[in-house]
């Protein structure tokens, strides 16, 4: 009996057939990415080129939400897709409030990471003593940035933008301002330029050589044009146009044409201007509108010709735009497009000389609730194997929901019912919590990815500002400016107070 028994048990492991996880594909793509870990060399310190991406409003549920839909775009399983910059080596989290508010916006946001000093929000390339739409404490408390510091040095310096070139993030890199409104003269008050200020379209083509971008990609022609020219809007008669193709080898492109066209190895600074506004979202850009990969590819192709290196600013505007609007497919989509430029400038630089940076300047109230099985479209309806997994009124409910934003619920309006094909529709906006005409941003720690020299030091959680650190760091920007070969003149301040 005890025989038969035990041998009843011996058999019994091979009855049951028990799995091996050693065999398990999820367990040895895991293993390989342990091996890889364990192989990974540090990265040197200092490094020659650093390119900064900034994925504007995009939280780390953008970044979860948008490789889901960018693996179901290709056909492929959208949760353990990886976007190109989920392949960096190094990531940690930036607290990104900024000296006056919970929630920063995109202003404070990069000046923050592009000066070391977290200021209030709209005001940008000043400190924290500056007080809002205010001239005077914007001369007082201008601090340089990271790009300006770098030229100074001898860097070639580049903004690429999908939104204007006056919008808060790429005037991070060359703009000093208490209010991010003042984009073009028509934007001031009456004050501010007798007080000693002018707006960021100048502020960009007026600036010191010493300290002048190199490349500026993005859109705003109408802030650079007089009133009565097309679009222009500016009331003082400035052809801010006409200012930079004075200024040696000057170059300026207008269409996706002109960018293929020009040629990457001729010295001279290169003003792109696609639009008069915003770029148009990658979902509905004409084939005239150059993508952000391709402005990305350009910018570096032209900054790379000075050997002393360079600093880049790249950034994905419409994740933010799209956010504000609820419309999940465009911001989303747009996630993808950084992902594109991102893979361009892996694919064009060294990591052992050239440190790239992908983050956010604030998040944005996306929720992606669970329910749906891993083949629905994260864009749709929460279902799984095909049935609808309704809330708790018995309603359709969608995957994708906001915080807050216009597709929120209106004093005296019923909220519709959803259906499959309707929260499909390119635009449709995702439900949100409470009502307001532009949705908030969020105020959640984002995500920093990096690779190259110093990237190891972008570990663990640390404050916005500590990521200029890191980047003046690796440029050895303090020894650089305390070269007695380094001019340090008082361009600064003639650029602020536009006596050129
Ligand atoms: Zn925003």
């Amino acid at each position: 009996m005890k025989a038969a028994i035990l041998a009843l048990l011996l058999m019994l492991p091979a009855a049951a057939q028990a799995a091996d996880s050693a065999t398990n594909p999820q367990f040895t793509a895991a293993r390989a990415a342990l091996n890889n870990a364990l192989n990974r060399q540090p990265p040197p310190r200092r490094a020659r080129n650093v390119i900064l991406f900034i994925g504007d409003g995009m939280g780390i549920n953008s970044v979860t939400a948008g490789r889901i839909l960018a693996g179901q775009t290709r056909g492929r399983d959208g949760a353990s897709y990886q976007l190109s910059f989920e392949t960096l080596p190094y990531s940690g989290l930036s607290k990104t409030y900024s000296a006056d508010k919970l929630v920063t916006d995109s202003s404070n946001g990069i000046s923050a990471i592009m000066t070391g000093v977290k200021t209030i929000n709209a005001a940008t390339g000043v400190d924290d003593s500056v007080t809002g739409k205010d001239c005077p404490s914007a001369l007082k408390g201008r601090i340089p940035t990271l790009a300006e510091q770098a030229a100074r040095a001898g860097l070639a310096t580049g903004v690429v933008t999908t939104s204007g070139i006056t919008d808060a993030t790429p005037a991070g890199a060359y703009g000093h301002t208490t209010f991010r409104g003042w984009r073009a003269d028509a934007d001031l008050p009456p004050e501010a330029p007798a007080a000693g200020c002018i707006d960021l379209a100048r502020q960009l083509v007026e600036a010191p050589e010493a300290i002048r971008l190199d490349v500026a990609f993005g859109g705003d022609l109408n802030n650079f044009l007089p009133s009565g020219t097309g679009e222009g809007r500016r009331k003082d008669g400035l052809d801010l146009t006409a200012t930079w193709l004075g200024y040696d080898h000057a170059r300026l492109v207008r269409d996706a044409a002109g960018l293929a066209a020009l040629d990457t190895r001729t010295p001279g600074p290169v003003l792109g201007l696609f639009a008069g506004g915003d770029l148009p979202s990658a979902a509905d850009r004409p084939d005239t509108v150059p993508g952000l990969a391709a402005m990305t590819a350009t910018a570096i192709d032209l900054l790379s010709q000075d050997p002393d290196g360079y600093v880049l600013l790249v950034e994905s505007a419409a994740i933010d735009k799209w956010h504000h609007q609820n419309n999940a497919y465009r911001a989303l989509t747009e996630v993808d497009e950084l992902s594109k430029a991102v893979q361009v400038a892996m694919e064009r630089t060294d990591p052992r000389d050239t440190l790239i940076i992908v983050t956010a300047d604030h998040s944005h109230g996306l929720v992606l609730t669970a329910g749906s099985g891993r083949d629905e479209p994260v864009l749709g309806l929460v279902r799984y194997h095909g049935e609808l997994q309704t809330d708790g009124n018995g309603r359709p409910r969608t995957t994708l929901s906001y915080a807050t934003g216009p597709s929120g619920p209106k004093e005296g309006t019923a909220s519709a019912i959803p259906d499959q094909a309707t929260v499909l529709a390119k635009d449709y906006r995702q439900p949100a919590l409470t009502y307001m005409t532009s949705a908030q941003h969020a105020g959640e720690d984002v995500p920093v990815y990096a690779r190259g020299p110093d990237s190891d030091l972008l570990t663990g959680t640390f404050e916005s500002n500590y990521i200029y650190q890191v980047m003046a760091h690796a440029l050895d920007l303090d020894a650089r400016l305390q070269d007695p070969a380094v001019r340090l003149d008082s361009g600064d301040q003639e650029h602020t107070d536009g006596r050129q």
